[in-house]
């Protein structure tokens, strides 16, 4: 049977926020009996956007990427929840019920996404729904999906074997992997939110005037085995990314393909900017 999973490119996200938004216009002050209760004005962000900048000066980037429900298929808010409120549909959507959920407080905690909402007035949990109500009533396509103007959303209904199979062939990745929750929303460059990188900006004297180096080699190398390469841009800057914060001292080799060669130790903790580089 297939299944409904949801793709989410990073590098295509511009943290715009109309998906944050749609969800809101979909839920505030609107009640759909047996899929969702209305969402309060304020405080729940059922599609929340997540921000990170990296870097130092002059090689800094930013990004950002919606972060929801993931519609696990081991989801522990199911097994924290009592009397039927929380339920995974055949069609892979995890539902909470908006009346056998009432006063079930414990799911807020129970998720480690931090998907799920407190509604005070209504004494009750509450979280993205995928649009379940929609979808059974004939949509094809999140709104979510809809309103995003940069194609960073695709939601598919598949067959599992055939999602890992494209997951496998696009690299993609899920939110905290070790937790083991298997979820169904899958990313897309998320090396580009919780990963690393080293930057530098590759220079020769040798006219006399300073001036960058383009298409100078760059390699990355850790305890002596080679973790990354690149080769500076028509600015001489050059950038390795898809390191692990925090992982360490590298040794970076900079070569213009003659004798010149420029050699630098650094210390990870964040993405960092490891100077100019003179050749
Ligand atoms: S609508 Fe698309 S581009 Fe805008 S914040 Fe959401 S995912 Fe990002
Ligand atoms: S993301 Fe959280 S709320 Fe959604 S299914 Fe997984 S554990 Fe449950």
């Amino acid at each position: 049977m297939s299944k409904w999973n949801m793709i989410v490119d990073v590098a295509r996200c511009e943290n715009c926020h109309n998906c944050f938004l749609a969800v809101k216009d979909e839920h505030i002050g609107n009640d759909f009996p047996g899929y969702a209760a209305p969402q309060p004005l304020h405080g729940h962000s059922w599609i929340d956007i997540k921000r990170v900048e990296r870097g130092q000066a002059p090689i800094v980037d930013a990004h950002a990427m919606p972060v929801m429900c993931n519609h696990c298929d081991n989801a522990p808010c199911i097994r924290a929840s009592s009397g039927g409120a929380m339920y995974q549909r055949p069609d892979g959507i995890v539902m909470i019920d908006p009346d056998k959920a009432k006063g079930q407080r414990q799911l807020v905690g129970s998720c480690p996404y931090g998907a799920i909402y407190w509604n005070d007035e209504l004494d009750l949990p509450q979280k993205w729904i995928f649009d379940a109500h929609l979808l059974d009533s004939g949509w094809t396509r999140t709104r979510a999906e809809q309103v995003c103007g940069t194609g960073a959303l695709r939601s598919l209904k598949v067959e599992d074997a055939e999602m890992q199979q494209i997951a496998a062939r696009e690299k993609l990745e899920v939110l905290l992997p070790k937790a083991g929750t298997k979820p169904r929303v899958y990313y897309r460059n998320l090396h580009l939110m919780e990963k690393a990188f080293v930057s530098g900006t590759v220079v020769t004297s040798r006219t006399g005037v300073e001036e960058c180096v383009a298409g100078a080699q760059v390699a990355l190398a850790k305890n002596g085995a080679s973790v990354g390469q690149a080769t500076t841009d028509a600015f001489g800057e050059f950038r390795i990314d898809g390191l692990d914060p925090g992982s360490g001292e590298y040794e970076l080799t900079v070569s213009d393909g003659g004798a010149a060669v420029a050699r630098r130790t650094v210390s990870l903790g964040q993405s960092q900017y490891a100077g100019v580089f003179e050749l």
